[in-house]
Order: C-alpha cells, then sequence, then structure tokens
C-alpha cells in the first residue's frame, strides 16, 4: 500500500521567530527527504483547510475568532511560549486540515498510511486556549471528525512527544470511543499526565498516562510500549490508528531530558505499524508535534517513512548517547500502570 505525506508551504507562513518551534524545522524534514530519494516512493496529499465547522468539533467559536483576530492584528504573544504572525491563522486551519486530509485518504484507502508533516503542532491546545506552541489541536480535531464522518466506534492516539497531550486528553477525557495513550517525560511541561488521569464518566480507563522519569532511553521506552501499550491498544482494538509523533524525546534535544535515538523513534514506529497491520487493517495516520533539533528531527521523520514503507536499512546518523548515569529503574512505575489499568 502507498505511503502519504501531508505538506503545503502554507506551514512556514507560521512565521515564529527566534523560537524553537520554526518554519525550519518542516524545511530541513523536506530537504531531508528529498536528498535520501525518498519523495518518489511517497505520494503527496494535497492539504485543504478545516473548516470553522471542524475545528469547533475541539475549540470554542469565540476560540477560533480571538485566533483569526490576532493573526489580522500582525500576531503576537498568546502566553509565554505561543507566538503568532499575519500568516498563522492560515497555517493552523491547513495543520488541522492537513490532518483531516491524511485521515480521508487512509479511510477511502487512497493509501495505507500517511503522515502529516504540519505545524504550527497541536497536541496542547485546548477548547479555548492556544498553549506550548499549539493553536488548533489538529489530531483532536482529526479524530472528532473521523468518528462523526465515517461512523466510527473506536480511534486510539497514541502520542510519544516527549510532553504530555493535555489538550488531547482533555478533548476525550469522557469519551469512551477514543483510547488517548501518552509516553512522556515527567514532571515537564505542562504537568498533567499523572498515572491516576485515567478517564471520567464513560470514558474511565480510556485515557492510559505513563510519565517517564527524565533519562529514558531507547531501552525504557521500548519497556512500556511492549510491557502497556501494545496489551492496551489491542484489548482496545481500535478502527483507526492516530499518532501525535513528536521526536523532541531525542538524546539531543535541549527541551527534554530523555535519551531516545533515531532507532528508537524507528522501533516505536514498527511497533505502533505492526498494531494497525494486526488490529484495523493498517489504517495508520502520524501528526508532527515537536521535535527541535533539526538533524535529529529530519532523520527520525525519515526513520518513520522508511518504516512505513516497509524498509528495515533504517538509518541513525546521530548514534546512541552517551550515557553518562545509571539508566532510570520503570519497573514499579510499569507495575503500578498495569495496575491501575487492569493489565495481565
Ligand atoms: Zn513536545
Amino acid at each position: 500500500m502507498k505511503v502519504g505525506y501531508v505538506y503545503d508551504p502554507i506551514y512556514l507562513k507560521h512565521d515564529t521567530g527566534q523560537h524553537p518551534e520554526n518554519a525550519q524545522r518542516l524545511e530541513a524534514i523536506i530537504s531531508h527527504l528529498e536528498q535520501a530519494g525518498l519523495m518518489q516512493q511517497l505520494s503527496l496529499i494535497k492539504p485543504r483547510a478545516a473548516t470553522i465547522e471542524e475545528i469547533s468539533l475541539v475549540h470554542g467559536k469565540q476560540y477560533i475568532s480571538y485566533i483569526q483576530d490576532v493573526a489580522k492584528n500582525g500576531g503576537g504573544w498568546l502566553d509565554v511560549d505561543t507566538v503568532m504572525s499575519p500568516g498563522s491563522y492560515d497555517a493552523a486551519v491547513y495543520a488541522a486540515g492537513g490532518l483531516i486530509s491524511a485521515t480521508e485518504a487512509v479511510m477511502d484507502k487512497e493509501v495505507g498510511s500517511a503522515f502529516a508533516l504540519v505545524r504550527p503542532p497541536g497536541h496542547h491546545a485546548t477548547a479555548t486556549q492556544a498553549r506550548g506552541f499549539c493553536l488548533f489541536n489538529n489530531i483532536a480535531i482529526a479524530a472528532k471528525y473521523a468518528l462523526s464522518k465515517y461512523r466510527l466506534q473506536r480511534i486510539a492516539i497514541i502520542d510519544f512527544d516527549v510532553h504530555h497531550g493535555n489538550g488531547t486528553q482533555e478533548a476525550f477525557y469522557d469519551d469512551p470511543k477514543v483510547l488517548y495513550v501518552s509516553t512522556h517525560e515527567f514532571p515537564l511541561y505542562p504537568g498533567t499526565g499523572r498515572i491516576e488521569e485515567t478517564g471520567s464518566g464513560d470514558g474511565k480507563g480510556a485515557t492510559v498516562n505513563i510519565p517517564l522519569p527524565a533519562g529514558s532511553g531507547d531501552a525504557e521506552y521500548l519497556e512500556v510500549f511492549d510491557q502497556i501499550i501494545v496489551p492496551v491498544v489491542r484489548r482496545f482494538s481500535p478502527q483507526l490508528i492516530l499518532v501525535s509523533a513528536g521526536y523532541d524525546a531525542h538524546w539531543s534535544d535541549s527541551l527534554a531530558m530523555m535519551e531516545v535515538s533515531v532507532t528508537g523513534f524507528a522501533k516505536m514506529a514498527g511497533i505502533i505499524k505492526g498494531l494497525a497491520d494486526g488490529l484495523c487493517g493498517g489504517r495508520l495516520v502520524f501528526t508532527l508535534e515537536g521535535g527541535y533539533p533539526l538533524d535529529a528531527l529530519a532523520a527520525s521523520v525519515k526513520a518513520t517513512f522508511e518504516v512505513l514503507l516497509g524498509n528495515t536499512n533504517i538509518e541513525d546518523p546521530l548514534g546512541q548517547p552517551q550515557r553518562g548515569f545509571k539508566p532510570p529503574d520503570i519497573s514499579s512505575l510499569i507495575k503500578a500502570i498495569k495496575g491501575i489499568h487492569n493489565l495481565p
């Protein structure tokens, strides 16, 4: 099956200036994929603008108008770390729309799987608040859209960005149709994502948080995939898997203190692809969240595409971290999460 990617230069118009989340991130990814000759193996999915109705599946109409007005008035800072330029509203509307387009392409079988290379990212944005470099919650919008348009009953969202996706968790906290599973460094921004946060009402148990200690690397991540994520997603039996793919757990990323390598990200992508192949006919959509050192980001995204294409030759130009300390022991954390979520 074909592997799709979403990209459009409109995403570069979200001009953040001297900011870790900047347009060079997507430029680095695209040029790396081109240089590697990978573009010819991928199908371009043209993004469309999300409609106001679609964005309001997650966000209040007043909030959407506010974001539009800030852009019209020249941009500015929305909080201490989230900034907008005049082009940011259009970019954000196309970022949400890009993930909708990717989801449509997968659901309509135009491609087998897809990766939306969009910005601004989305998983910190809540119904009424821009946060953590995010304006609209792209993945939450796409999930709500897919539930409604394709009448799905079960979507799994796997979020391996190093930060907890507070906005995504909030959007589905009481919704049994969406399983939200997150690995994240803890404690770290935004401060949510404790193991006791498991959902509420009908959604109780459909939020699975895996807060990992600083210094966790490939071994720890693969352990929690094996022990928690794989069994919990299998038990849920999703009809579609969406992935908040942030690469800021890479060992060279200075926004966090994790030790994951490009090889580790490729292995995680392989496990997720295996879940999609086994559970939902391969229906799998990745979307870009964080990841800031350009070389690590570009290499990690390329490795993810290689895995989606079924290629086994994964390059890791940055190699493994020099771990100058003892890796954290996460066995009691895994045991506690298994207890909370009734896993064997
Ligand atoms: Zn992040």
